[in-house]
């Protein structure tokens, strides 16, 4: 069972910054298809 467990997220595709292609581990909605570094960066400017 643990092994299907840990297939399916592997099926999951890995959500990935849009910016520099960095995944993001973090899933809060407020940083979108952007990871924080780049989603600060944007803030920034
Ligand atoms: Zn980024």
């Amino acid at each position: 069972m643990l092994v299907k467990v840990l297939e399916f997220f592997k099926n999951l595709p890995p959500k990935k910054c849009v910016q520099c292609g960095k995944e993001i581990e973090e899933q809060h909605e407020c940083y979108g298809n952007t990871c924080p570094d780049c989603l600060n960066v944007t803030c920034h400017q």
